[in-house]
């Protein structure tokens, strides 16, 4: 099977080729960071209009990479929500247009399903699975009995991991997305500093608001009492707080559900010292349990990770038709 993929749900334009579920033609990447780095976060308009601007030049560059036709594929999958409304209709517009112009099967995918997904690009996935996903708008605990079958375990009370990390970097004066500079950071510096467990009634759920203020209070305190701190330990107490209270969750979760793979998804993934305690600390206390994390590049929003969910959604039979719109608060449950 020929996937042609298309991923719009946020800042990313992205158009992957994926052959047999797992094999990447190609894939594309049009970011916008560097025009949303001026505001210090992701501006819905100035994104979906952007999104209008790149979509025909990524899938036609896909296209080449792969050295393919719209012709050869057996479907066209897009991600259908969650996301930004405006950015998620770009995608879907062009996969309809697509679908309809060659009359090809359109497959619409969960943007979570295809994080967690993106896994199979480099491991045979094997169910029962136990699924992390740490992104920019969720932080899940999701369990897969099987292929295809997702069943929210726990989830985030307030704020997701991502955008707690965000927020953390911003407050260091960092760049955006500041996550990806805090993990920089903390690696110049030590734990040293307490910060607010995050607490949820629920033992798999997830809380990261309070920890959030715990750092502006940090901060706010040192100021007002003209003490300095350290940003580098504070990066770092932050993010040992933060990942703890990650896999204090994660090793209940496997506790109770006895997955034979942990898979770790979102572009919270690409955090060195997150991946290291997964694939070291969990590694070890659960040697029956094999521990997935995905390629760097495929941790944050890409289509490749849509093609492959998009695949099997493709052969579970899922179908969009031509009154197909964005939904940004499509469910993962089935
Ligand atoms: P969602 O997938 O929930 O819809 P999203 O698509 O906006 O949200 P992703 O692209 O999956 O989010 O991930 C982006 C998030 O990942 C941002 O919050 C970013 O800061 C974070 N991130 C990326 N790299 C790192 C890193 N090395 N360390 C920590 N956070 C990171
Ligand atoms: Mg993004
Ligand atoms: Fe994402």
């Amino acid at each position: 099977t020929y996937i042609l993929a298309i991923e719009s749900s946020c800042d990313e334009t992205a158009v992957a080729i994926i052959k047999n579920g797992k094999e990447v033609l190609a894939n594309v990447v049009a970011t916008q960071i560097d025009v949303h780095k001026d505001f210090g976060g992701v501006i819905p308009e100035v994104a979906s209009r952007i999104h209008v601007e790149n979509i025909s030049m990524v899938i036609e560059e896909a296209l080449k990479q792969a050295n393919m036709e719209v012709e050869d594929m057996d479907g066209i999958a897009v991600t259908q929500g969650p996301g930004l409304v405006g950015s998620l209709h770009v995608g879907v517009q062009a996969a309809k247009t697509l679908a309809w112009a060659f009359n090809k099967p359109l497959i619409p995918v969960h943007h979570i399903a295809g994080h967690i997904y993106a896994n199979r690009l480099i491991a045979d996935l094997k169910f029962p699975l136990l699924a992390l996903v740490v992104s920019g708008g969720h932080t899940e605990l999701v369990y897969m009995k099987d292929e295809w079958s997702f069943e929210i375990l726990g989830t985030t009370q307030d704020d997701a991991i991502g955008e707690a990390g965000d927020k953390v970097g911003r407050v260091l004066g960092l760049p955006y997305p500041g996550g990806v500079y805090v993990d920089k950071l903390a690696k110049e510096g030590k734990p040293v500093y307490q910060l607010a467990k995050p607490k949820t009634e629920n033992e798999l759920d997830f809380s990261f608001s309070g920890l959030k203020s715990s750092v502006l209070q940090f901060i706010d305190r040192c100021k007002r009492k003209g003490e300095s701190f350290v940003p580098a330990d504070l990066a770092a107490s932050y993010q040992e707080t933060a990942f703890e209270a990650l896999l204090l969750r994660a090793r209940k979760a496997i506790e109770q559900y006895h997955p034979k793979q942990m898979v770790l998804a979102g572009g919270v993934a690409a955090n060195s010292c997150l991946r290291e305690k997964v694939s070291v600390d969990l590694t070890n206390q659960y040697p029956d349990v094999e521990f997935i994390i995905p390629p760097l590049s495929c941790c944050t929003d890409n289509a490749a990770m849509i093609g492959v969910a998009g695949t099997v959604a493709y052969l579970h039979g899922e179908r969009g038709d031509f009154d197909l719109t964005a939904n940004p608060g499509m469910e993962l449950e089935r």
